[in-house]
């Protein structure tokens, strides 16, 4: 006679979607040295798929049968985790779809998402194998968060499910420039950010954001730079991953520079200050990154290799954006725009600063900290126009069109294994 179900708790079903390009290249191996042993012992029963090409698991989580799995599992870096949520996106269903919980083991270069899932679970900061056990024994626990997406609109009306960061600037020329360091791993960014502070360019636009209104948090507090960035090489390896990385610890930001002088008389509208890392919200409620960087150099014209195309998403579904009007229509009265005031001139900021700037984020010291280049705004919503004719923008470390982008946050749309 068989054992009654009710008797015999089912084990977990996963999907398991390995990159074999992800990182350096090294998942396969990662996965049957760290990652199996410890789940069978866990219980999990799993399939294993390994990838063949870009697009392959956004496909295949779009035609999958939702009951016949309890997660979806990415051992690889955010990019992979970032086609899945797009594919579930995607279905007729998505309602349904995008409630599967979704993991990541960290594999590839980027894995910003899981050293946020790491702090979050309260572990120390943790990189490569150390941050690879850690998640699996999370993934292990199993327990389920809702998190935030962030729907992106590009200026072709293309439509993206953000969980990290929409980036411009600085962070996405670095990241996408790196691609080609590829082979090192996640030093691929530090020399990436070398090469990119060496040669700092400019970068214009305008910002408009809907304020989160929270009575309970404190307004205009400003963030400053510890002046002492004393980290290990290793840790500056992970510079600007850094704001990433703040994506779920501190929640996701809008960030900006602004030149020091308007800062000093007092011209920015109220800001709030990010609460405090590890808050128990912290999966829960989403803020956008963004981050530009600009000096009083002329400003360039960026020549980037651009040897992947941008991914062309295009969702008929998912939730309604009810706070973003057209791209080509003005934002709402009740929104801010940051315009001329917003030319993002770090008047008096010199490169060092910038590296240190860098440096507190990798701490993530920076929130809490006075600073008069970064400004953290809670939004709902925003729209980014930039005025640079040529650039980077990047959603979750992919790149996307470049032109005017506008996002709004869906509260508790998907849901995270995050221990
Ligand atoms: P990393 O953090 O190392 O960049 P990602 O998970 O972000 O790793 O993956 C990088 C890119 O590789 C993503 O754009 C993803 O879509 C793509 N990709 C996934 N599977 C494959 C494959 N088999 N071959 C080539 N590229 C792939
Ligand atoms: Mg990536």
């Amino acid at each position: 006679t068989e054992i009654s179900p009710t008797l015999q708790p089912k084990p977990r079903r996963l999907m398991l979607l390995l990159n074999p390009c992800g990182g350096r290249g090294n998942a396969l191996q990662q996965c049957h040295t760290h990652i199996l042993p410890i789940i069978t012992e866990a219980d999990i029963s799993y399939n294993l798929i390994q990838t063949e090409r870009q697009n392959h698991a956004r496909e295949l989580v779009q035609s999958i049968n939702l009951e016949e799995w309890d997660g979806i599992v990415v051992i690889s870096g955010d990019g992979l985790l970032f086609e899945v949520v797009n594919g579930l996106m995607e279905r007729p269903d998505w309602e349904d779809a995008i409630k599967m919980p979704v993991g990541i083991l960290p594999c590839g270069s980027g894995n910003a998402l899981a050293g946020a899932i790491n702090y979050n679970a309260g572990f120390d900061q943790a990189m490569g194998s150390e941050l690879l056990l850690n998640c699996i024994l999370l993934l292990c626990r199993g327990t389920v968060m809702p998190m935030d997406l962030v729907s992106v609109t590009t200026c072709s009306g293309a439509r993206f499910f953000s969980f990290l960061s929409v980036a411009w600037g600085f962070i996405s020329d670095v990241d996408i420039e790196s691609e080609k360091y590829r082979h090192m791993g996640s030093a691929r960014f530090t020399v990436g950010t070398m090469v990119r502070v060496a040669s700092l360019r400019t970068y214009r636009g305008r910002l408009s954001y809907l304020p989160v209104l929270d009575a309970h948090r404190p307004i205009s507090r400003s963030i400053t730079l510890s002046p002492n960035g004393n980290l290990s090489p290793l840790k500056r390896s992970q510079l600007h991953r850094t704001i990433s990385d703040m994506g779920l610890c501190e929640e996701r930001n809008v960030m900006y520079k602004r030149s020091s002088a308007a800062f000093e008389t007092g011209e920015l509208p109220s800001f709030e200050t990010s609460p405090s890392p590890g808050s128990p919200t912290a999966l829960h409620t989403s803020r956008f990154t963004f981050d530009s960087i600009s000096d009083d150099q002329m400003q360039q014209d960026l020549s980037v290799p651009n040897d992947k195309e941008p991914p062309t998403h295009n969702h008929v579904n998912g939730p309604e954006d009810d706070l973003l009007p057209p791209l080509n229509q003005p934002v709402p009265k009740s929104w801010v725009t940051v315009e001329e005031d917003f030319v993002l001139v770090l008047a008096g900021i010199s490169r060092t600063a910038l590296v240190r700037l860098f440096l507190a984020m990798e701490k993530g010291t920076h929130v809490g900290i006075e600073c008069p280049y970064v400004v953290h705004v809670p939004v709902r919503a925003f729209r980014l126009e930039p005025l640079t004719r040529k650039g980077i923008l990047t959603v979750d470390g992919e790149r996307v069109e470049y032109g005017p982008i506008q996002a709004q946050i869906h509260q508790g749309l998907s849901n995270i294994i995050s221990g």
